[in-house]
């Protein structure tokens, strides 16, 4: 499994090696079930991005590094992984307040005394920096909302055509009673929805949980766009759907978000992409749990919304919140405290620590340990279970009668490599205009480290993903 590499080279792993086969939990079928792709080989992956009207907070964080370690997994195990993560730069309304007239990002923007589009310009390159400290991998694509407007007209026209969607004063609605698969996701079925409906519903709408594709712009809106219904801006649902099937073609192998994108957001997605392509729009749902704060769910009011440039200001290394985060299951709600982060900083420097011993007394370069790699690789393919595969590393790093320290460094060193290296680990930043993916040791599926293992790290200047002019 492990090789040594030539400089320069990535890290050719050998996907006819035996390795066990990767299972994935997929919220679609409520099940742990085998990972198989569309095409042999290969892995076209979206996941809902940001909303750039402020800074993303540590449970959004959480989010984005389970996907990434997702794309590292798969990577491992072989794929060549195309990943999109879209930028959310429209303001759209939020759901809940579609029909009382607010925006976020506009209200944000007047406050500020800023135009829309600084405020996005602004809060997507935090979330840059943000993912890049946590050495999360740019995605391929970051499609920005702003920039597929065409496209989104282009799906609701069509939708419109084929009597999924119907005008209804200056919004364009999803007609959810015509599409019976609605609510698989989620299983919000549309019967249990119309028991539910609130009072005060949008009486433009035929079923009170149909949703907009397309809305009206209010006199003086800053973001709107002309369209076959007028002026206006399209709903949030939608812009994911476009950018998808833009990008990652009609047919998805994954897509991923938080556990509260699931309804209705992933539920409208494919309601809309499925009723306008007629395909399958994706294979393999996969969801992050909530991150609780001291117990608590996270809210701007209660204070404990807690960016990485709060974690960092109280002298934490972005890299502690990696470990920390690696050590619950992604599928698991986690609580952060401080405590357990300052826990996770000292496992760091006790990682770095015996590390270094090791480098200290091993002579001649040693060779992997094919069985603890393997464990490792088990770990992963259960279901992206870092918990487990945590401590087959430091099973090895602990116990001095597990082999050389030649030989045990350099089984660790695929997955400590980037935290020994982690005060450095800006210069270790991959690479953001790669298009396809190198198979990925172990240590950058764990830490984030993305070169070649068993070799020196070369310091490659990030260049900037599309979409991020
Ligand atoms: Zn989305």
């Amino acid at each position: 499994m492990a090789q040594r590499e030539t400089p320069g080279v990535p890290d050719s792993h050998d996907p006819s090696a035996a390795l066990p086969p990767l299972r994935i939990f997929n919220t679609m079928h409520h099940a742990v079930v085998p990972f198989v792709s569309l095409e042999p080989g290969r892995v076209r992956m979206y996941s809902c991005g940001p909303t750039v009207y402020r800074y993303v907070h540590i449970g959004n964080l959480r989010t984005f590094l389970m996907a990434d370690w997702l794309r590292r997994t798969l990577g491992f195990f072989g794929y060549d992984v195309t990943h999109v993560k879209n930028l959310t730069d429209v303001g759209h309304m939020r759901v809940e307040l579609l029909d009382r007239g607010e925006d976020k990002l506009i209200a944000q923007a007047r406050q500020e005394g800023k135009t829309s589009a600084e405020i996005a310009a602004f809060y997507s390159a935090a979330f840059f920096e943000d993912e890049r400290q946590l050495n999360i991998l740019p995605a391929h694509v970051f499609p920005r909302a702003t920039d597929h407007i065409a496209e989104m007209i282009a799906i609701i026209v069509d939708l419109e055509a084929r009597g999924h969607a119907y005008r209804a004063g200056d919004n364009v609605y999803f007609d959810v009673a015509r599409f019976p698969d609605y609510g698989k996701l989620s299983g919000n079925r549309i019967a249990g929805l119309l028991a539910g409906a609130r009072d005060g519903a949008d009486p433009h709408k035929r079923n009170p949980e149909d949703f907009a594709l397309w809305k009206g712009a209010e006199p003086g809106r800053e973001l709107s766009w002309p369209s076959p219904w007028g002026q206006g801006f399209p709903g949030w649902h939608i812009e994911c759907s476009a950018m998808a099937i833009k990008h990652l073609g009609r047919h998805l192998d994954i897509h991923t978000g938080g556990v509260d994108n699931i309804f209705p957001h992933h539920e409208g997605e494919i309601a809309q992409s499925e009723a306008h392509t007629g395909e399958v729009f994706a294979n393999y749902w996969i969801h992050g749990q909530h991150l609780l704060v001291d117990g608590l769910k996270m809210a701007k009011s209660t204070g404990n919304a807690y960016t990485l440039a709060d974690i960092m200001a109280r002298g934490f290394e972005p890299m502690a919140l990696r470990l920390l985060f690696a050590m619950v299951q992604y599928r698991r709600r986690s609580n952060f405290t401080f405590s357990a982060l300052a826990a996770a900083q000292r496992a760091l420097q006790r990682l770095r620590g015996r590390v270094a011993a090791l480098r200290a007394s091993a002579g001649e370069p040693g060779v992997p340990q094919p069985a603890v790699l393997q464990q490792f690789a088990q770990a992963l393919a259960d279901d992206l279970n870092l918990p487990r595969a945590l401590p087959v590393v430091w099973r090895v790093l602990r116990d001095d009668a597990a082999g050389s320290a030649a030989d045990r460094l350099a089984t660790v060193l695929p997955v400590m490599r980037c935290s020994a290296c982690s005060s450095t680990h800006r210069r270790l930043q991959p690479h953001a205009s790669r298009h396809r993916s190198p198979a990925w040791s172990p240590s950058a599926i764990w830490h984030g480290a993305s070169r070649p293992m068993l070799q020196p790290m070369r310091c490659a200047p990030a260049s900037r993903p599309r979409g991020t002019a």
